[in-house]
């Protein structure tokens, strides 16, 4: 390491000790790591989820399923169903995929990199970001606050994601061979509570004095290359009431949304972008149009209320649940907007 990135490395890993954030998953600085299956299922949630989302969670599963040999232990439909809200549902799969294979290993979780990068659903990022946590590995853990503390610190200018590469080699040069688990959370806590995507507090940062970005504008760093526009995909849910209760479906395993419950729907998931809604023909009345972001697209899902006899809409996949138990289905967001929606329309109408 040259002399400049070790100071860099030192007075964050100093500016850590005394300005880290506490968070439930983690262990106090110069303290020993917490257990790799908290820094597993914390690192997982945290993909493309903040803190603050994650933490009622993390506690939650943690209460409920304490161990890996535990959580490989789960049935599927808890878990998912544990998970609703949290988004990205392909994580939940993949937990549990790796739960069975850590716990068919006899619980315990490999603590080299490379290893770990093996494991369902652990890409680069949360293989180093385990295996520098849990292990005292050194490893590169590069998240979005990573990237953009030392985006600013070099001034690298190449839009990402070319760009990446760049950013991935000089945080691997900044990264000790001591605590490198303490400077990969300095580092992603300075780009939570200093280096902001806008306003950054560089007067407070601790290497300030060596940020090239300051000097040339830290608003600048990263640059991101144009964004193309999201596309727009349409379809529809139903929402068929009998005695109390809704008609919902267990979602196909693979796909958006797998194994989750929902309300019935037109297969807008496989559908073509854009691609118009056909009206339906019957006892049904629209009520409204849900609005919701993916990852890949925004979605605008018309919700459509059943008021005959034997909806054709019901199927073997599906089940009658008791409205007044529906905050237990484990409902992904999508489909808690369209169910806000429905019971609004049912206390307007006085039903
Ligand atoms: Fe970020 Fe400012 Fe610190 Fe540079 S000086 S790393 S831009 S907070």
């Amino acid at each position: 390491m040259d002399a400049s990135a070790e100071t860099v490395s030192n007075r964050l890993l100093a500016w850590y000790d005394a300005h880290g954030r506490s968070l439930p998953w983690r262990s106090p600085p110069g303290t020993p790591p917490p257990d790799p299956y908290r820094v597993w299922l914390s690192e997982v949630m945290l993909q493309q989820t903040t803190t603050a989302a994650v933490a009622p969670y993390y506690t939650r599963f943690l209460t409920r399923w304490p161990s890996v040999q535990a959580l490989a232990g789960a049935d599927d439909a808890e878990v998912m169903a544990a998970w609703a809200g949290l988004g990205y549902y392909a994580r939940a799969r993949n937990l549990l995929a790796c739960a069975r294979e850590v716990a068919a290993r006899g619980g315990r979780f490999p603590d080299t990199e490379a290893e770990l990068r093996a494991l369902p659903g652990l890409g680069a990022y949360t293989a180093a970001a385990v295996a520098a946590i849990a292990f005292g590995r050194r490893a590169a853990v590069v998240d979005a606050n990573v990237e953009r503390v030392a985006a600013r610190l070099y001034a690298l200018a190449d839009p990402l994601p070319q760009g990446r590469a760049a950013i991935r080699a000089r945080v691997e040069a900044l990264t000790p061979h001591a605590r490198p688990g303490d400077f990969a959370q300095a580092m992603m806590d300075l780009g939570a509570t200093l280096c902001t995507p806008r306003a950054p507090r560089c007067a407070a940062c601790p290497v300030s004095d060596l940020c090239a970005g300051r000097r040339a504008g830290a608003e600048r760093f990263p640059v991101k290359a144009a964004r193309k526009a999201r596309p727009v995909r349409q379809g529809q849910a139903y929402w068929i009431v009998r005695d109390g209760s809704v008609w919902l479906v267990t979602r196909a395993a693979r796909g958006m949304l797998g194994g989750m419950r929902a309300l019935p729907d037109d297969g807008w998931a496989a559908g073509a972008d854009g691609s118009a809604v056909a009206p339906l023909a019957g006892p049904w009345t629209g009520a409204g149009t849900v609005r919701h972001s993916f990852s890949h697209f925004d979605l605008e899902l018309q919700l459509m209320l059943y008021s005959g006899d034997d909806c054709p809409r019901l199927d073997a996949t599906g089940e009658w649940w008791p409205l007044d138990r529906l905050d237990c289905a484990g409902l992904p967001t999508l489909f808690v907007k369209a169910a806000r929606l429905a019971l609004a329309q049912a206390a307007d109408l006085g039903e």
